[in-house]
């Protein structure tokens, strides 16, 4: 499928999100791309579905001026790295993530199976086919800092969300407040196919079908909130700001045992 027919047929999005953050959506998954326009120092958080590399290529080099200094990854479920192995080799740069994640990016550990029973959607009980075999960077996955900086970026720190994974992280930047969340908070209902056609803006937990620590989970949406991010740009769904986001964050954590955690499930107890 070439670049173009991926962008006539709705399966993409970009959102210039901040001067020098753009958001770009690869089917139902987010990529964010941090640096200014012309740019030489920039750097990728997670890298999207499989067969669009081409296209994340093609916005690269539209809008920077050479490879980017590192790829960063919240988390390695397989719809966040989908591209990472070819765009690692395509060009030569160093990919990080949290320690506890690494195991699943080296082919060391598998991750369990999507629990298809929660959630009550359609994207839910088709999740049995979602892959959850890790990947293998081998010797190109690097750990993330022990001192929480961001390699390639300054302002930036990297925040330990586990829950949905257990190395999952989040990227905050205190300057103007603002978060890239992968899945530990997401803004449409993941597991309804409706909610990710129309791309609905509700703050929401994690993807239920592939969370296995729903404590951890709970925990990692306390942490944000106590970050107070003015803007979060979440791994499903449009970003959020404001009040919108603050009050969303609030009730998600005040009503999160009966909103977000199923009833029962493979990984509830
Ligand atoms: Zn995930
Ligand atoms: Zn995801």
């Amino acid at each position: 499928m070439t670049s173009d027919n991926l962008i006539t047929e709705g399966l993409t999005g970009l959102e210039e999100v901040a001067p020098d953050i753009l958001s770009l959506r690869t089917l139902f998954v987010n990529v964010v791309f941090i640096g200014e326009t012309g740019s030489r120092n920039w750097v990728l958080v997670d890298t999207g579905m499989a067969r669009f590399t081409d296209y994340i290529v093609q916005v690269a080099t539209e809008r920077f001026q050479g490879p980017p200094s590192a790829i960063i990854l919240t988390h390695g479920h397989f719809d966040h790295v989908g591209t990472v192995i070819e765009l690692e080799q395509f060009w030569g740069v160093p990919v990080y993530a949290h320690p506890l994640e690494i195991p699943y990016l080296t082919g060391l550990k598998d991750y369990p199976p999507a629990d298809p029973s929660v959630g009550g959607g359609l994207m839910s009980r088709l999740s049995f086919a979602y892959p959850n075999e890790a990947i293998n960077l081998d010797d190109r996955i690097f750990s993330l800092p022990k001192d929480h900086s961001v390699p390639g970026l300054s302002g930036w720190e990297w925040v330990h969300t586990p829950g949905h994974t257990p190395g999952h992280v989040s990227l905050f930047r205190e300057a103007d407040r603002l978060l890239i969340a992968g899945d530990a908070i997401i803004t449409v209902k993941q597991e309804s196919l409706w909610s990710v056609l129309l791309q609905d803006k509700q703050l929401h937990g994690p993807p239920s079908y592939f969370t296995t620590d729903w404590q951890a989970a709970h925990q990692s949406v306390q942490h944000i909130r106590h970050l107070e991010p003015k803007l979060a740009i979440t791994g499903h769904g449009h970003a959020l700001s404001g009040d919108m986001l603050s009050e969303s964050l609030k009730r998600l954590d005040l009503d999160f045992e009966e909103s977000t955690v199923p009833d029962h499930g493979k990984y509830v107890d």
